[in-house]
């Protein structure tokens, strides 16, 4: 079973859109996959097919030990993947779990018991550094950054790779970074063209040769609750995922 977080501590930088459409195209590809919403916002809940405010158990009761995994998980009806759900309650947990006992670890052993289940989980993390996110880094074998080619998307990148040095010295010796990979890409940016070569060059194979472009039909496919890769498979959007979710079968074989 490979775990990956998908984060980033920006908001409205792909994180949700890479989550939901590489479960979908792993799903797709024959892969077991769970994806887990660590977002009190639902968003890859609700772009899964499922409706955030009719749930009973979330991630939220399994973090705080009310409900297990299998209590909690659904089955994306779009999608193809299972899917551990979040919605507002979430926002709660980051405060009530401050008392309990290896509050970082709750994700990572509520996984525990479900190695068998799955090839693939992935983990959408909120746009913070916060207990929700480190769960989610505790938990991760890998992390994919997915970022956008802007003038301030290398300044917090330094602070993200400083988190996930930590968390490996001191938490997690597992985790590594996966990869970053660039999304909402413009090709007639040049500011666009400038940032992707300083990615390359400072992160070298740590790119992901993929590269998502900006593709209306990936932004449309949450209001419908399906997966853009689903929703229309022959877009560029989709098509780009597709290939990223192969990239990263390839490179978990080099890893
Ligand atoms: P995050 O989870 O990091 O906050 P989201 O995945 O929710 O980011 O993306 C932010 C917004 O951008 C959403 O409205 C989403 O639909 C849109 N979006 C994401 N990726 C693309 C893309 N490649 N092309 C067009 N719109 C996109
Ligand atoms: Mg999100």
């Amino acid at each position: 079973m490979h775990i990956f977080a998908i984060a980033n501590q920006k908001g409205g930088v792909g994180k949700t859109t890479t989550t939901v459409n590489l479960a979908a195209a792993l799903a797709a590809a024959g892969q077991r996959t769970l994806l887990v919403d660590l977002d009190p916002q639902g968003n890859a809940t609700m772009g899964s097919g499922i409706d955030k405010r009719a749930l009973t158990n979330t991630v939220y009761q399994v973090l705080l030990g009310l409900a297990t995994l299998a209590q909690a998980r659904a089955v994306s009806p779009s999608g193809g993947f299972d899917l551990l759900p979040a919605n507002r309650d979430l926002a709660g947990a980051e405060v009530e779990m401050v008392d309990l006992e290896r509050r970082e670890m709750r994700l990572k052993e509520a996984l525990a018991n479900h190695v068998a289940d799955y090839d693939f989980v992935l983990i959408d993390c909120p746009p913070s550094l916060s207990l929700l996110t480190l769960n989610g880094l505790c938990a991760a074998h890998g992390v994919v950054i997915p970022m956008q080619c802007e003038y301030y998307a290398l300044e917090g990148l330094s602070d993200l790779v400083n988190t996930i040095k930590k968390v490996h010295a001191n938490l997690n010796r597992e985790l590594k970074i996966i990869g970053l990979l660039r999304v909402m890409f413009d090709p007639r940016a040049t500011l666009g063209h400038q940032v992707s070569a300083e990615l390359e060059q400072h992160f070298g194979d740590k790119v992901f040769k993929t590269v998502v472009p900006r593709n209306v039909r990936l932004a449309e496919a949450p209001s419908y609750g399906v997966p853009g890769v689903l929703f229309d498979k022959a877009s560029k959007g989709a098509q780009a995922y597709y290939a990223f979710a192969n990239e990263m079968i390839e490179r978990l074989k080099t890893i």
